[in-house]
Formats: C-alpha cells, sequence, structure tokens
C-alpha cells in the first residue's frame, strides 16, 4: 500500500491542496476531485481525475 509518508510532499496539481489518501484513491476536497492510485504510483493528473460526486465512470 502506498507509504502515506509522501502525502507529506505531494498535493493536488489544480489547487496545490491538501490530498487525503482514501481507499485507493487521493482526494482533493477543495476540488471535489479525486486522484486513482495505479500499481501504488498516484496518478496526479487532472485529466485523470475523477469528480467525488460520481461513484461510477462515465461510459462515453
Ligand atoms: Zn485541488
Amino acid at each position: 500500500m502506498l507509504d502515506k509518508k509522501i502525502l507529506d510532499f505531494i498535493v493536488c496539481p489544480k489547487c496545490k491542496g491538501e490530498l487525503k489518501l482514501e481507499d485507493k484513491f487521493l482526494v482533493c476536497y477543495n476540488c471535489q476531485l479525486k486522484y486513482p492510485i495505479k500499481n501504488d504510483i498516484p496518478i496526479l493528473l487532472i485529466e485523470e481525475a475523477q469528480n467525488l460526486n460520481e461513484n461510477t465512470k462515465k461510459e462515453v
């Protein structure tokens, strides 16, 4: 599992705010976005982030 210590130096790429580790996501409550963690690597890309209010991924 992801080391929580890295949360000390990673921030939301959008607002540079604090991220919270929740399940397999890093969550920014400022932006209401969650960033996926794949193979223990946080994907801190705004285009990869999901809206907190969407529980399921949109089918395009
Ligand atoms: Zn943010």
